[in-house]
């Protein structure tokens, strides 16, 4: 059995701009260029294709997608996870060449926390039900309707509307002999979905992530990388740095959330790529992040 580290809370869980200034002395961080592919992908390689945060916006889209044998959507796919959100978002990935599709969900995704669908569902205002409107007000509503949060946290099975994808939540799938693993959970911000408090609450999810991952796909950035905030401060979560630098070391480590972090980084051994395809001003402008993985002997 393989004996690897068991990562702790850090003492600057909750303040990871200080987390950073500590934890950033001792190691690299190298940016990284993002390029879209001249060409087609090498026989011997697996092309994979990541986007994130397209918000619902996707037919603002501007650029053609790349085409690839993996594509990849690191969650905020709508804006309040409506069910003809969720539609529109897999008739698009109905049409997208890409032999294989994974999506995550984000914050925005309500309709996919069934926690938090439980904590506002009997608040409904829809004909014939009762309204509480201050629970539904303590979720920072980030421009969408009350109406359409609560049509959003009352539709059920909202999975069973993405049939174009691999939909993973803390769990994970091999393609190609290449070990994946997704989970939607983030640092809380605003109230909304797959909100969880920084230190422990986090830990306890980034602690099911198998060791052997090789692609790790949150919605939330680790602490360092693709997580600076327009105001200056880090909003990325310190123990999914530990976790990832510490014990499961993918290669890849692939996210959105924070708009403004677009962009490829490394810490010299894992690439991280924050995919997020909206800015800050929710405007889909950030091209796909691309890359090739050599296939493993037998594939
Ligand atoms: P979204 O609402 O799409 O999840 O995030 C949109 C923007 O909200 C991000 O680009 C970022 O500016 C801000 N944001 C999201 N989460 C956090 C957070 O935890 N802390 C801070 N300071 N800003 C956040
Ligand atoms: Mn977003
Ligand atoms: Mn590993
Ligand atoms: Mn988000």
């Amino acid at each position: 059995m393989e004996n690897k580290c068991i990562v702790e809370v850090h003492p600057l869980t909750n303040d990871p701009t200080a987390a950073w200034k500590v934890i950033s002395k001792q190691q690299k961080l190298l940016k990284l260029n993002v390029k879209m592919p001249t060409k087609p992908v090498e026989p011997d390689k697996v092309r994979f294709v990541c986007m994130s945060d397209t918000h619902s916006l996707i037919r603002n889209i501007t650029y053609g997608i790349p085409d690839g044998d993996v594509f990849i959507h690191a969650g905020d796919f709508t804006k309040c996870g409506q069910k003809d959100e969720v539609t529109q978002f897999n008739d698009w990935l109905g049409t997208l060449p890409h032999k294989h599709k994974i999506a995550i969900a984000g914050n925005h995704e309500l309709s996919f926390d069934k926690k938090f669908q439980q904590a506002f569902k009997c608040t409904t205002s829809r004909r014939g039900r009762r309204e509480s409107p201050t629970e539904i007000d303590e979720v920072q509503n980030y421009g969408n309707s009350k109406d359409d949060i609560i049509e959003a946290v009352n539709t059920d099975s909202i999975g069973n509307y993405l049939t174009n994808c691999t939909y993973l939540e803390d769990c994970g799938i091999e393609l190609y002999g290449i070990k994946l693993y997704g989970s939607p959970w983030q640092p809380e911000f605003g109230n909304w979905a797959f909100n969880l408090k920084r230190g422990e609450e986090c830990l306890s999810k980034w602690n099911n992530i198998p060791n052997d991952t090789e692609i790790l796909i949150t919605h939330t950035p680790p602490l360092g990388h693709g997580d600076l905030v327009c105001s200056g401060i880090r909003a990325g979560c310190v123990e999914l740095l530990n976790t990832v630098q510490q014990r499961v070391q993918p290669k890849y480590h692939i996210f959105g959330h924070i708009h403004e972090g677009y962009g490829v980084t490394s810490d010299g051994k894992i690439i991280f790529v924050n995919a997020s395809t909206c800015d800050i001003n929710y405007i889909p402008n950030n091209l796909p992040i691309v890359f090739d993985v050599p296939l493993k002997k037998g594939y």
